[in-house]
């Protein structure tokens, strides 16, 4: 998986290359040594190292650099017209991606000049990047004013499109490009749900993994236009009577869908690596195994990092498709765990530190030591995650007293500043329920404060330190008075809007079956019901209205305006203190 590249910000240290005289545009070493390195230019680029907290990404993979204008540069022994576009290029707003945007972002769109696709638009980021200077650069003309009422989203940056305005340009096939991005246009949003098998059209592998299917859409964003379209073929549903009863009870899923990591990093990787293997293996594994979710996996095959770690467990779904296929599966080693016990996966989106792995991860791979990454699990494996807004009772604290810190936060924040080992309580057990009192960043923002007033033990130092546990009090009173009632109130919401519900399926229920009688002629002839109701041919049909009654009730009390209104205020009170 390429960490660098599609636009993604890095904020961690490390090495990149530039013009020195337009800092803001970077290189990443990957690009630089692919294309620069080995020509006569590449004495004008320096190498530098950015810092930690520092953002930076690549500029060089834009198509318009990377296929036209270093190219023409590298030709000519002229860097000029490239270096206009990488002055220019820092002041354009970056893509919003496909979501909606505001008039408000001031973001400038181009249209297509003919209206091939009406209402076709795109941001002006991607469309310097994407179609200036390629022959469709005559067939886009600068868009109407957005309204200010109206929301906007940028077409081209959807992945199918993305690909398909820069491989059709090269081939000047307008016609072709139209006709693909409407289709892509047309599709519903995959949401990666279970769906009946005839609600869309499928691509399915042309060498048969069971189970694999991807939706239109997804098949369009990630492999048509690859080397892998022909790979896949779309899928004949079968038209006889017994298919057709077969497939009423069957739910099938996008295996493509963003949120199907395993599978698209092995898509990804399989597409970086030229080899349809990578891929059709993964497939193989992941599409027999039940998925890895936050649901979690019982009597699975488990892996750790080398050398054996408690709680860090890896299915055979993500070691096979993310960890084997990216090269790094020999860091890894088959953990043995309890198979009566449901374990969820550390690489699983919902798993409680996929954040902070994912981005170790990253992170390890772009400085090219995978041990930060091994440490890093190593160290927080055991350590439970800052509970935030819960109390946790019987276990240890940092901090002082009144300003408690939880392990987590003391490991992956406070330890690191100037005052994080002089606090005075260090593994302090309390049997009593306790709040951690550092994961905001308006209590991390005051700690840093406390740690810049003077040297630890100074009585500027002392000052502050006390100011900053005096308010840890303060917040500690504040939150005994807001959250706990805040969490009854939801909690009782919660309950009725259950309840309202059920009522809602009662009434989906006897509705079906006073339709059913109807239609087969199985009513007694009397009309049932009252004038609130209203009158039905079956009884069936009055329980539903009056499920449905209930229901609206329910609904109206679980929204009861009060209620919202103590809670808004009870949240305005603590978010004085978070
Ligand atoms: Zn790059
Ligand atoms: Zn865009
Ligand atoms: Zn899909
Ligand atoms: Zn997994
Ligand atoms: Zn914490």
């Amino acid at each position: 998986m390429d960490f660098v590249h599609q636009g993604r910000v890095v904020d961690y240290s490390l090495y990149w290359y530039r013009l020195p005289d337009i800092p803001d545009f970077l290189v990443c070493t990957k690009c630089h040594a692919n294309e620069i390195e080995s020509t006569q230019l590449a004495s004008q680029f320096e190498k530098i190292k950015r810092l930690d907290n520092e953002s930076s990404s690549c500029s060089f993979w834009r198509p318009r650099v990377k296929e036209i204008m270093w190219p023409q540069a590298v030709r000519t022994g002229n860097m000029d017209a490239m270096r206009l576009f990488m002055k220019k290029r820092g002041s354009v707003k970056p893509c919003k991606g496909a979501n909606p945007t505001a008039a408000t972002e001031g973001i400038t769109w181009y249209g297509m000049s003919n209206s091939e696709i009406d209402g076709f638009a795109t941001c002006e980021a991607c469309y310097e990047d994407r179609i200036v200077g390629t022959p469709f650069e005559s067939k886009f003309s600068p868009h109407r004013q957005q309204p200010a009422n109206e929301t906007w989203s940028c077409d081209v940056a959807l992945l199918y499109i993305s690909r398909a305005v820069v491989k059709m340009a090269q081939q000047n096939d307008w016609a072709g490009f139209v006709a693909g991005a409407t289709r892509r246009l047309s599709l519903p949003k995959c949401e990666g749900r279970e769906v009946r098998p005839n609600s869309c059209t499928w691509y399915t592998p042309r060498g048969k993994i069971d189970n694999m299917q991807a939706c239109e859409a997804c098949y369009m964003d990630r492999v048509a236009l690859t080397r892998f379209e022909r790979e896949f073929g779309v899928y004949e549903m079968k038209t006889d009577f017994d298919s057709w009863m077969q497939s009423l009870g069957q739910y099938w899923t996008c295996k493509l869908h963003e949120t199907n990591l395993p599978l698209v990093w092995a898509m990804e990787n399989a597409i970086e690596q030229r080899d349809w293997c990578v891929f059709s293996s993964s497939a193989e594994v992941a599409c027999r195994l039940p998925p890895c979710t936050a649901n979690g996996i019982i009597r699975g095959n488990w892996w750790t990092i080398q050398g054996g770690c408690d709680n860090f467990d890896i299915c055979e779904t993500c070691y096979t498709s993310i960890l084997r296929t990216s090269g790094v599966g020999h860091f890894f080693e088959p953990a043995k765990r309890n198979l009566e016990a449901t374990l969820i996966c550390d690489f699983c989106v919902s798993s409680p530190r996929f954040k902070q792995y994912i981005r170790m991860y990253a992170k390890s791979v772009d400085q090219g030591v995978f041990s930060y990454y091994l440490d890093y699990v190593r160290t927080f494996a055991s350590v439970p995650v800052c509970p935030v807004l819960k109390t946790v009772e019987k276990t240890h604290w940092w901090g002082y007293p009144g300003a408690l810190f939880c392990h987590d936060c003391y490991l992956s924040f406070v330890i690191n500043t100037k005052l994080g080992s002089s606090v005075p309580i260090k593994e302090g057990f309390d049997e009593r329920p306790q709040i951690c009192q550092i994961w905001s960043s308006r209590m991390r923002t005051m700690w840093l404060q406390a740690c810049d007033a003077g040297a630890p033990g100074s009585p500027e130092s002392d000052a502050k330190v006390n100011e900053f546990t005096e308010f840890a009090n303060e917040r500690l009173k504040i939150y005994t008075q807001t959250i706990p009632q805040m969490d009854f109130i939801r909690g009782m919401k919660q309950i009725k809007m259950q309840a309202a519900m059920n009522q809602g399926l009662v009434s989906v229920m006897y509705q079906g079956m006073d339709s059913l009688l109807s239609i087969s002629g199985a009513t007694d002839g009397n009309l049932h019901g009252n004038s609130q109701l209203g009158w039905h041919d079956t009884t069936q049909g009055v329980q539903s209205a009056q499920a449905y009654q209930n229901m609206q009730a329910g609904f109206a009390n679980a929204n009861r305006a009060d209620e919202w209104m103590q809670l808004f205020q009870l949240e305005q009170i603590w978010k004085q203190v978070e």
